[in-house]
């Protein structure tokens, strides 16, 4: 194990330099929307709301704070970002929880769990002082710092992850933090893993419709801002675009996606001939990348029809203008916590082949804004790829199709006006549990309210 002489600043806080206001909204989500969300605001001006994560980019929590924080700030909260720090190490231990916590089989040494992570956990509390009426700590990297006796306030633990079917070790490393917490939140009921005994909630991410990636391009737009990317890499603009963004990770299972790319034109002959353009950044708390992107490239092998855009300059643009040229995008992994590419593909008016799993089944509408195929499936994700490059009239229709369920269900506002609400319950304005509480009443919330009343207590 390796020990650090050099000492973390206890946590960073990001300030966000830039203003979203709800009023911003309204050409998505309507005047009704935004009056409602001020309404649920008013009562929480100047209370606190307080963010940790692992990391300020890369990865979809830091896509949603970016925006969270800023129109949280405009609604009258006090909303604020604490960014933990780490080395290498860390990073690798928290992945590997990250992947067990999703059913993956690794094993995991006390010296991993005791060094690599809970010292960096220590380095980043120390120090560090966290008030707020509501904290949310944002999946297993930042969990252990609830136990550190330097966050006051209502904490909940936010799981943006499948931890249907965890892994036993970690889960019942993490289930003391998780239940220390006042409450936990997930995607989806189904993720829900054993042993809790906290209030728990359901929220779905969101995408930000005022972020550049999620701007309505033009086509001719989103090709001008793609001509030098299509250029370096020899791109045909006529010529159709199977397009599939994300992370290089085990779970995004991008060797099917290029299984299927191969298997339709080996089955077919398609004229123009399509694309696939694998496009990946590598999040800074995501050390197995590199890796997986070789192991991708190498299976491409020589195919002239196949690109891999890393890491790209003027990111969220061509990632906006990528999707929106793209004839089709897939997402077909294995396990995922929701997947915001889905709706960010689908609020281009692009449809998306996705994988019956996780978070993408509350996104794709199976034959009416893309499909839904088994992950592993090539045959049938090679399939509908033929079907929508044959049909570009329907898969045009079905795209609108996904850009109105995107606005319906998973525009930022909703995602705002769900945190408003638990603050609300939190501070005591509302009496109700929100309507997307999962649980019945906890035993810690039992005692809350019995205890002041216990005749043994009422004494002291
Ligand atoms: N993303 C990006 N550039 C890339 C790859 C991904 O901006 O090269 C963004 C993507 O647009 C999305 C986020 O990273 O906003 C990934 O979120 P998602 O929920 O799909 O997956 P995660 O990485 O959180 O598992």
């Amino acid at each position: 194990m390796t020990h650090h002489e050099d000492h973390y600043a206890p946590l960073e806080e990001y300030e966000p330099d830039f203003t979203l206001t709800p009023e911003d909204y309204e050409p998505f989500v309507g005047r009704e929307r935004v009056e409602a969300l001020k309404e649920l605001a008013a009562p929480l001006e100047g209370k606190g709301w307080a963010n940790v994560n692992s990391t300020l980019i890369g990865g979809g929590v830091a896509e949603m704070l970016q925006s969270v924080v800023p129109l949280a700030r405009s609604l009258g909260v006090n909303a604020r970002w604490y960014v933990i720090r780490g080395h290498d190490e860390f990073f690798g231990v928290t992945k590997k929880f990250h992947n067990m916590l999703q059913g993956l089989d690794y094993s995991i040494t006390l010296e991993e769990i005791f060094g690599a992570y809970l010292d960096t956990i220590d380095e980043n509390a120390r120090g560090a002082f966290i008030a707020s009426d509501l904290v949310v700590v944002h999946d297993p990297q930042p969990a252990a710092m609830v136990m550190n006796g330097v966050i006051f306030g209502n904490v909940l633990w936010r799981c943006h992850i499948d931890t249907s079917t965890p892994n036993r070790t970690v889960w019942r490393f993490l289930l003391p933090y998780i239940n220390l917490c006042a409450g936990a939140i997930f995607t989806m009921e189904e993720f829900v893993g054993p042993g809790l005994q906290v209030p728990l909630y359901e929220v779905s991410p969101c995408i930000d419709p005022l972020a550049e990636k999620n701007r309505q391009y033009s086509r001719d737009e989103a090709l001008g801002i793609l001509a030098d990317l299509f250029n370096e890499h020899d791109i045909d603009p006529e010529r159709p675009i199977v397009a599939a963004v994300s992370r290089y990770d085990v779970h995004k299972n991008q060797a099917s996606i290029l299984g299927a790319f191969k298997r339709l034109r080996e089955e077919k002959s398609l004229d123009p001939a399509p694309y696939l353009v694998f496009l990946g950044n590598t999040a800074t708390d995501d050390p197995e990348g590199g890796a997986m992107l070789e192991e991708l490239k190498t299976l491409a092998g020589d195919d002239p029809d196949i690109r891999f855009w890393v890491n790209v300059e003027d990111n969220d643009r061509v990632v906006g203008s990528l999707m929106h040229a793209a004839d089709c995008f897939v997402h077909v992994s294995t396990r995922e916590g929701f997947g915001l590419v889905v709706s960010e593909a689908l609020w281009q008016g692009t449809p998306v082949i996705g994988s019956r799993v996780g978070g993408i089944t509350k996104q794709v509408v199976d034959g009416e804004n893309g499909f839904l195929v088994a992950p592993l499936d090539i045959e049938a994700t090679a399939q509908k790829l033929d079907w929508l490059l044959t049909n570009p009239e329907r898969a045009r229709e079905m795209g609108q199709r996904g850009r109105e369920h995107v606005r319906q269900n998973f525009l930022l506002p909703e995602l705002v006006r769900r945190y408003l609400t638990l603050m609300r319950f939190y501070t005591g304005q509302d009496r109700h549990a929100p309507e997307f509480r999962l649980n019945e009443l906890t035993y810690t919330e039992v005692l809350s309210v019995v205890r002041p009343r216990h005749p043994y207590l009422a004494g002291t």
